[in-house]
């Protein structure tokens, strides 16, 4: 295990963050990667031996260079968590193409891109791809015409990688997050939003970064060897209530 490479997208802060902890504390090499190069450089000072990049995974160029970076320095590539998103809460009257856009270069163009540049390495090893979607890609609200969508993409992109990879033993699977404290979060949601989300999740609380991170390792590990192309959400219970998104 101690040889194993994995790679996190969005790894300077929040749920990134504490899934390469969790990797770095089983013992694996991780790769910290985030567009935000001071909070890497911050994150990666406390994982002794990580490796960070510096790269916007919206950017096919910077996603080129990041992978020719890891090849060099790790030689093999064995897990990649797709984790880097935006947030945007708003309707489809007031989203203009840009904001649509903003959203989707990062959450749904990101994770195809950084998927198909490891794909080389990752063939190697018969790897494992996780990819963070969001219980707002199973579900339909009021607010989010374009996160929702990309994350109800970034499910299907799961499972379209799932159908075509397993032949060469790479198995790709989907976490869908219910609320996180994490910075994402606390930019969109109103103390409305808190209170709703608090009464809609039977756990009546929100998640933390480990608890996610906890179902992201699992995903990824030997011990979900015969597990490819599921949706799998960490939300206290709200996707199983049928209750609308606040
Ligand atoms: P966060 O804002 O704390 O962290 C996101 C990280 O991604 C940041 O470090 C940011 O710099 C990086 N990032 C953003 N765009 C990038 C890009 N184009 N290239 C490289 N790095 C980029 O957010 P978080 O809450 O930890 O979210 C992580 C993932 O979990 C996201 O995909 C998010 O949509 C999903 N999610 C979060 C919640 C929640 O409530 N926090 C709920 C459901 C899903």
């Amino acid at each position: 295990m101690k040889d194993t490479v994995t790679l996190i997208t969005g790894a300077a802060r929040g749920i990134g963050l504490a899934t390469a902890t969790l990797f770095h504390a089983e013992g694996r090499r991780v790769v910290l990667l985030d567009r935000d190069a001071e909070e890497l450089a911050t994150a990666a000072a406390t994982l002794p031996g990580a490796l960070s990049v510096t790269c916007d995974v919206s950017i096919p160029k910077q996603v080129a260079q990041a992978l020719t970076e890891v090849e060099q320095s790790c030689g093999r590539l064995d897990i990649l968590v797709n984790n880097a998103g935006v947030a945007d809460f708003g309707p489809l009257a007031e989203t203009d193409f840009a904001r649509w856009r903003r959203v989707m270069d990062t959450n749904l163009d990101g994770v195809f891109l950084m998927s198909q540049a490891c794909l080389p390495l990752l063939s190697a090893r018969g790897g494992a791809i996780v990819n963070i979607a969001s219980i707002s890609g199973l579900r339909a609200s009021t607010l989010r015409i374009a996160y929702g969508t990309s994350k109800a993409a970034v499910i299907h992109l799961t499972k379209q990688q799932a159908a075509e990879l397993g032949e060469v033993g790479i198995r790709a699977n989907c976490v869908c997050p219910g609320p996180v404290n994490t910075k994402l979060a606390l930019a969109v949601h109103s103390p409305e939003i808190r209170a709703a989300y608090h009464d809609a999740i039977p756990l009546n609380r929100y998640g933390t970064e480990r608890e996610i991170a906890e179902v992201i390792c699992f995903l990824a590990s030997e011990r979900a060897s015969f597990v490819t192309g599921q949706v799998v959400a960490s939300d206290g219970g709200f996707d199983s209530t049928g209750v609308g998104l606040p």
